[in-house]
């Protein structure tokens, strides 16, 4: 087994993963999706110069004096409901009635809101003064006509949604969520509907797995438990082929019934076994079989799942593709001293908060590859480099966010 470093292996597993292709889908089904097309405005928005308020539409010269005690009055025109537009043009010592988001009538450079004015009869007064251009809202502010409002690889939030609607898009082009089989090994491990009795442990990874695979975009495939034996590991290798992409946890380090390795070597094509510099987590596999990718991760609790965050979540980023497929990393104030060996980069479970404007990050006290509450009492795992020994208290420090 080789030794490698964490961005080294990245690097050449993303090296080998190809983007899924792309569907066209429903935008009310979107949210999460990766957007394989760049979304390009047809016509502004607002459409027309608007008004901000419910009020009167006028000229701003002809009511620059006004103030409480000295009104200015104005005849009333035309009134014009948010939908509608006015026929006449708006000249001097006129103004209309208005409504929020309706379209400014010609003539008109100002709005003067209801609150400022007070209707009699026909006639308007205008207690306040306008500024040029007061409450109006001008024709593409939002966005302009041939604009490109979402760009090709964005992962789609509640406000891109939106902006779909606003450019009249229903359904759009996004990248196929790749079918991911999950695979735990082991003697020891049982599945939820049986009795754990003696040593045997139930099957939280694939749980885990299948969980931290959907966050990503992707859909499990859950596949139970193969026993420690070439033969049953083969036969569930081969049976999540219909998947597009595999994930076991256990039976790959050098444990006499640690299989996986062997079972792949047969099965798959350029499989690396690789021993990570990192902790938790060492052993890893990585290769193709029918030129699937598939991840061997460790087996401890989390172990498998900081291994998933770091090399099959921006993988599956990437086959969906997605422009941005690293982690969303900050940089944080350590709370309180830590130390380690030299050799590995370690990434800690960590509490991440915000501050007085700033990131602090405490580290959870357990950190050890079976504590799989500290996992889950975390928000982010900070990384502590591979050569260094110590992190003081109060030093800045880079932190991944999960979730
Ligand atoms: P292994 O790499 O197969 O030797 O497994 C390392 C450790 O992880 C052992 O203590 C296993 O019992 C545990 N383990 C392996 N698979 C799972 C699983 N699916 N769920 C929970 N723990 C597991
Ligand atoms: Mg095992």
């Amino acid at each position: 087994m080789s030794l490698i470093q964490v961005d080294e292996a990245r690097k050449i597993i993303l090296g080998k993963i190809s983007s899924k292709g792309v569907e066209k889908i429903s935008i009310d089904k979107a949210l999460g999706r990766v957007l394989a097309e760049d979304v390009v405005a047809r016509r502004p928005n607002p459409p027309l110069d608007n008004s901000a308020m419910d009020g009167y539409a006028l000229q701003w010269r002809d009511v620059q004096n006004a103030t409480p005690d000295n009104p200015v009055k104005l005849k009333i025109r035309a009134e014009i409901p948010a939908g509608y537009e006015a026929k006449e043009t708006l000249g001097p010592g006129e103004a209309m009635r208005i409504m929020t988001g309706a379209p400014v009538p010609k003539g008109a450079d100002a709005v003067i809101m209801q609150e400022d004015t007070e209707r009699q009869g026909d006639d308007v007064l205008v207690m306040d003064k306008a500024e040029d251009g007061e409450n109006i809202r001008l024709s593409g502010e939002d966005v302009k006509a041939g604009e490109t409002v979402i760009h090709k690889g964005v992962t789609l939030q509640p406000s891109h949604i939106g902006m779909l609607a606003v450019v009249g898009r229903s359904s759009i082009f996004v990248g196929q969520r790749p079918v991911v089989a999950i695979i735990s090994t082991g003697d020891e491990v049982v599945d939820l509907d049986e009795t754990p009795d003696g040593p045997c442990i139930y099957n939280s990874n694939g749980y885990m797995l299948a969980a931290q695979t959907r966050s990503a975009g992707g859909i499990p495939l859950y596949m139970g438990i193969a026993k420690d034996t070439e033969e049953d590991l083969m036969e569930k290798f081969k049976w999540a082929l219909q998947a597009d992409v595999l994930v076991s946890s256990g039976g790959v380090s050098v444990g006499d019934y640690d299989l996986v390795k062997a079972s792949l070597e047969k099965l798959g094509q350029d499989m690396a076994f690789w021993k990570v510099a990192m902790k938790p987590g060492k052993p890893l596999a990585f290769g193709k079989i029918a030129d699937k990718p598939i991840f061997g991760l460790p087996g401890n609790p989390v172990s498998s799942f900081v291994s998933f965050e770091q090399f099959v979540r921006p993988a599956l980023r990437q086959m969906m593709g997605c422009a941005d497929i690293s982690h969303n990393t900050v940089q944080a104030k350590l709370t309180r001293t830590i130390r380690k060996k030299a050799g590995r980069l370690h990434f800690l479970s960590s509490t991440v908060s915000f501050n007085n404007g700033e990131y602090t990050v405490d580290p959870a006290r357990e950190q050890g590859s079976g504590i799989l509450k500290s996992a889950m009492n975390a928000n982010g795992l900070l990384v502590f480099p591979l050569d260094a020994t110590e992190l003081q208290e109060g030093q800045t420090v880079n932190v991944q966010l999960l979730g």
